[in-house]
């Protein structure tokens, strides 16, 4: 499959459709008649077997067995058994990834611990594309440690460049979450290490739709999340990853009992559980991690590099169409048109994006917009079609010729977006 593969009609699509290798995985998931869902980087779809799950979790395990469900149903494992699964989709080995917390207070450990393996150095460095809860928790951090520490924010592009001997830790997302434009993971690793740095990568926007190799390019820690591509359900957990030769060295803040070496003991002296098991803090939830693994399993089966090709090929369609048939209509893709420079979304720049977004919606067609101007579509390959890509087009044809998107219903903000 080509990056833009040549479909100009909806028939085209139809056949795309019927020649993809993915087209089974569609049907595993939950998605209501007639709707258009291009929003699975913001949250994914429901795979029907984690309903299922999720049912036997409540019904049996909690249920029958109730405290005896962390034993007997490998509850307590599961954190471990969930983050060896997201491992496969990163490029981590066994017992790197643990699947705990979310997003924001893993970022506050893999910091925390980055600070303590380079004490004598005072800054931590990020880019103006990065997404604000990871800026913010930096922040804190750095103000918790009565500001002896400062958070250096700097344009994308200057991120290298401002690496310096001061510099403990580099520290970007993969994507730009409005743009949807890949950094150079490899190029900024190698850069920060250069100077003596630690790299950490957030990858909550690209695990399970954007082939990561954190072990290849010698990443010092990631976190990342569940409820976006790897379809884990509202609030699902996130996870964090540490490579085997940070192990014995690093130590993380938040040392909850369950990171402690033996929790049972019951002692009061804190002694971290080797290897990933200290990432843990509190006792994990049940729920929400039984809801993410038909999601990661699904991925595993379809293969990283199979949903990749297929997201480029939906992804480079989107912008073609979008060029094509939306010619003078006020779009400008804020994604790189280049395949490898881009991640799972295409993005457009518009004045009016707000009340855009807001008609498309109406239509059923879910995407979503991000301040200041940008329209948002997020792919996700197992479950997007490309006769979806066809109909949001001719969907959005529609509410700009129309003018449908001028309505007064449109034009009102809404709190979460
Ligand atoms: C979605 C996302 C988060 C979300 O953080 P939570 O703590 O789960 O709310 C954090 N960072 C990035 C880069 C994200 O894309």
């Amino acid at each position: 499959m080509t990056a833009e593969p040549a479909a100009n009609t909806r028939t085209d699509c139809e056949r795309l459709d019927r020649e993809d290798p993915l087209r089974a995985f569609r049907d595993r998931f939950r998605l209501p008649e007639g709707l258009i869902y291009l929003d699975g980087n913001s949250l994914g779809a429901l795979p029907k077997a984690a309903a299922t799950r999720v049912a036997k979790t409540l019904d049996v395990e909690w249920g029958e067995h109730l405290v005896g469900g962390w034993l007997k149903d490998g509850w307590m494992a599961l954190s471990e058994k969930l983050g060896d699964k997201i491992a496969k989709l990163i490029g981590a080995d066994d017992g790197e990834v643990i699947v705990v917390d979310t997003t924001s207070v893993n970022i506050h450990k893999v910091l925390a611990a980055a600070l303590l393996m380079r004490p004598e150095r005072r800054t931590l460095l990020t880019d103006s594309g990065n997404f604000p809860t990871d800026v913010y928790m930096a922040q804190g951090l750095a103000e918790f440690l009565e500001r002896q520490h400062r958070v250096k924010v700097v344009g994308e592009d200057e991120v290298e460049a401002a690496i310096d001997e001061d510099t403990a830790v580099v520290f970007c997302t993969q994507i730009n979450y409005r743009t949807g434009r890949l950094h150079d993971m490899a190029r900024i690793t190698a850069a920060a290490h250069a100077k003596g740095a630690l790299a950490i990568w957030d990858v909550a926007h690209t695990a399970g739709c954007v082939p990561i190799e954190l072990n290849k390019i010698q990443a010092d820690f990631a976190v990342g999340c569940g409820y976006k591509y790897l379809n884990g359900g509202p609030g699902a957990p996130g996870f964090v990853f540490a490579p085997k030769r940070h192990h014995d060295k690093v130590r993380q803040p938040l040392t909850g009992w369950l990171g402690h070496a033996n929790p049972f003991e019951f002692g009061l002296d804190y002694r971290p559980a080797p290897g990933i098991l200290q990432w843990r803090c509190s006792s994990p939830p049940i729920l929400g991690m039984v809801a993410m693994e038909a999601g990661i399993d699904d991925l595993i089966e379809a293969g990283i590099e199979p949903v990749r090709a297929k997201s480029l090929a939906l992804t480079g369609l989107l912008m073609r169409l979008v060029d094509e048939r939306l010619a003078g209509h006020g779009f400008t893709p804020a994604t790189p048109r280049a395949p490898e420079r881009r991640g799972s979304q295409m993005a457009f720049h518009h004045k009016n994006g707000w009340p855009i977004m807001q008609a498309l919606i109406a239509r059923k067609v879910i995407g979503d917009f991000r301040e200041p101007d940008i329209v948002r579509f997020g792919i996700a390959a197992p479950y997007v079609r490309f006769v979806d890509i066809w109909d949001a087009v001719e969907h959005l044809r529609d509410v700009m010729a129309s003018g449908a998107w001028k309505k007064p219903e449109y034009q009102v903000k809404k709190w979460v977006t």
